[in-house]
């Protein structure tokens, strides 16, 4: 089999547990993490029909949209942004960028929310929460998030579309379950008392655990290795 009839393959087999193990399989969008490949996998995963990509490197992420946008498909992709953003390179990805995932400060935040308004646009984020406490994890903190949130919320420019976490490398299920489920239950608790409900998204799940994160509501997941391998 060529490249890029893998790739479909490994699309078709996610689109398959997507609709196995979620119970609202409609919501679900697939990142295609494309940190490890290059332009032609990307390619191939958007021919496979997914034109989610989602980068953790500005400077990469730069280059591959630079790439696309010379191609025919470069309209029809969308950027995600998933690692840890330093705030003096928000102005490389602001006027293009359609979600980000990995908001983990408010100085982040406010970064985020002065550069949208200078270019006149809303930027659809995401809270990374670091559910376990985990100390080798980026994130908020539940704690560190409640301190912050009356700040974060005041941002007009922000559109906070609901949280991310990833779950720590474990083979204990039911660990990760448990992690998944506090995400679920923190945002219905942000909806409720500061969103109104505006945070329908909860990014979680990578190539190992997007099964579990199907089961405990996820809407969004993030998939490299079982894309690309
Ligand atoms: C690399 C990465 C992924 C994808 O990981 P795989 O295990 O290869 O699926 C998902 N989310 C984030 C934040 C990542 O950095």
């Amino acid at each position: 089999m060529s490249k890029k009839d893998v790739i479909r393959q490994n699309i078709e087999e996610i689109r398959e547990d997507i609709a196995k193990y979620s119970s609202h399989p409609e919501k679900v969008k697939l990142v295609a993490v494309t940190k490890y490949v290059g332009t032609e996998e990307m390619e191939g995963a958007f021919e496979a029909g997914n034109p989610i990509f989602g980068e953790n490197r500005v400077q990469i992420i730069r280059e591959k949209k630079e790439h696309f946008d010379t191609t025919a498909i470069g309209e029809d992709i969308q950027w995600h942004f998933i690692g840890n953003l330093q705030k003096n390179k928000v102005k490389y990805i602001i006027d293009y960028i359609d979600l980000v995932h990995s908001v983990n400060k408010l100085s982040l935040a406010k970064e985020l929310d002065k550069r949208a308004a200078q270019i006149g646009r809303t930027i659809e984020v995401l809270l990374e929460v670091n559910v376990s406490g985990e100390e080798s994890k980026e994130g908020y903190t539940v704690e560190s998030l409640y301190k912050e949130i009356e700040e974060l919320v005041k941002l007009k420019n922000i559109r906070y579309r609901g949280l991310m976490t990833m779950a720590p490398y474990s083979e204990d299920e039911e660990m990760i379950r448990g992690v998944f489920r506090g995400l679920r239950e923190l945002k219905e608790e942000l909806n409720t008392r500061y969103f109104e409900g505006q945070m329908t998204e909860l990014s979680m799940g990578m190539t190992n655990d997007y099964r579990i994160a199907l089961e405990e509501g996820s809407t969004i997941i993030r998939i490299g290795s079982k894309i690309f391998s």
